[in-house]
């Protein structure tokens, strides 16, 4: 089974600082970890424990240890609560491999951690180069070592690190044909990554359906694509690939959306699932992948979706339209905005753009759409539910501007650094882009979470976890 680890920026900046305190000499951390264990092996960073530099003996410029005895509170909680352990150490001098050195320390360690903590959970080793480069391994209780495929850190930038491409161990899948113009512009390692990123995409509506085609055409290897709804007559106007016969079959959207994916032939694997988000399976699909991207116009959906990426270390993508007409059909405003959340940072929730009151509302609706419509009709809340315009060619820019905040955040092409594009609104009426930077900030409602991973109760959800399965 593959198995990953990811890392916020926040994390990973802390542990370079430590790591590399410029003195030229090797120092280390250990990391406890929550994980998803589905159809890949996620390890997901919790808590970072720096061990201090004094402690270290010896620490020279190629190898560190340090006395057992330091790290047995953090073997305590990880057995407590199940977590993993993570090993870091630096390579100050860049040597892209485990030395003898480490061969020899991990034999060690590991066996002892694996006889601390008794739940049956994998632990990794892990080296960082000077440019921020990680590669690493799992060691089991005998002493056994297993790469670890991808590294991953959800920053300013999304690094994501290779173990192929670090180490140099390995065939380097080269681009597909159809992938030899996107390596022009955004270099081989950034198409390969590409190849290799499995992303949700909830919402295959009018813009869902469009960053769905632009998914399969940059080459994304692997997508969980999920939306309850069957194809309407009213949505032939801007879902695309959906057509009148869909809606005579009364067709899941996510069902065409498939089809049509896997006729277009570029190998991309489909999970498509047809029911809201609001359900165990879904969000254990969500949290398989690398990315999410939330194209509803649910609060309750989008604030569902930044729980997943809090819990399970994952960035979040949103889009959102919304296009105001008078009851004349006269259009008033155009205008869409774009968010891009890292899991320890600004919310949509703490950036203002979804309200706790409408994910309540929804939230009752959904539950229980009789006592919901009967608090609307006595005023107690106000519409969350109206139908409003949609057209294509306006849902097309702005799932055009998401997929290359997603490119941007890979392939660092912009001018200014990412942190000052967390929000993007753009008025088509006015012609005008809008950006917010991030505030840097955790919102309290979610950084608790960072990466807690599974937990018995799914997110801390009862209502996800009637049915679910592992
Ligand atoms: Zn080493």
């Amino acid at each position: 089974m593959d198995v990953t680890l990811s890392l916020t920026g926040r994390q990973a900046a802390a542990l370079q600082a430590h790591l590399f305190p410029g003195d030229g000499r090797e120092a280390a951390a250990i990391a406890l970890c929550g994980r998803r264990a589905g159809k890949r092996h996620r390890l997901l960073l919790r808590k970072l424990v720096l061990i201090p530099h004094d402690a270290c003996e010896p620490r020279t410029a190629t190898t560190v240890a340090w006395p057992t005895d330091l790290i047995i509170p953090e073997l305590t909680e990880a057995d407590r609560r199940g977590w993993s352990v993570v090993k870091f150490h630096s390579h100050p001098g860049g040597y892209n491999a485990f030395s003898e050195q480490d061969d020899s320390s991990d034999s060690l360690l590991f066996p002892a951690i694996a006889g601390w903590i008794d739940a049956d959970v994998p632990h990794a080793s892990v080296v960082m180069l000077p440019d921020g480069a990680m590669f690493g391994r799992l060691v089991d209780a005998e002493g056994q070592f297993t790469p670890i495929e991808t590294i991953t850190v959800v920053g300013e930038r999304l690094n994501i690190w290779r173990h192929d491409e670090v180490t140099g161990i390995g065939v380097l899948t080269p681009s597909a044909p159809f992938a030899k113009r996107h390596a022009q512009a955004f270099g081989e390692r950034t198409t390969r990554a590409l190849g290799h990123l499995s992303v949700a995409v909830v919402g295959c509506s009018g813009t869902g359906s469009i960053v769905i085609e632009q998914l399969v055409r940059l080459g994304v290897r692997r997508l969980v694509i999920i939306d309850p709804d069957v194809v309407k007559n009213h949505n032939l106007n801007r879902i695309l690939n959906t057509t009148m016969a869909d809606v005579l079959a009364k067709r899941p959207k996510v069902e065409v959306l498939h089809d049509r994916i896997v006729e277009v032939g570029l190998g991309t694997e489909v999970l498509p699932l047809a029911c809201n988000l609001f359900d165990g399976d879904a969000v254990r699909s969500v949290a398989d992948c690398d990315i999410v991207f939330g194209c509803v116009d649910s609060a309750e959906g989008r604030f569902l979706m930044n729980r997943i990426a809090a819990f399970y270390l994952m960035p979040y993508f949103d889009v959102g339209v919304a296009l105001d007409a008078d009851d004349q059909g006269e259009i008033t405003q155009v205008c869409g905005y774009l968010h891009y959340v890292q899991p320890d940072l600004s919310s949509l929730v703490s950036r203002g753009a979804v309200a706790m009151e409408d994910v309540r509302a929804e939230g009752e609706r959904r539950r229980n759409p009789e006592h919901y419509a009967h608090l609307r009709r006595a005023g107690y809340i106000n519409n969350v539910d109206e139908d409003r315009p949609a057209v294509i060619s306006v849902n097309t820019v702005f799932s055009g501007l998401i997929v290359n905040e997603m490119l941007a955040r890979l392939h660092d092409f912009r001018d200014e650094r990412g942190d000052l594009y967390a929000t993007v609104g753009f008025s088509l009426s006015q012609m005008m882009l809008y950006p917010e930077p991030e505030t840097g900030l955790p919102c309290p409602i979610f950084a608790k979470h960072v990466g807690r991973g599974d937990t018995a109760l799914l997110m801390d959800l009862p209502e996800l976890s009637v049915g679910g399965g592992g």
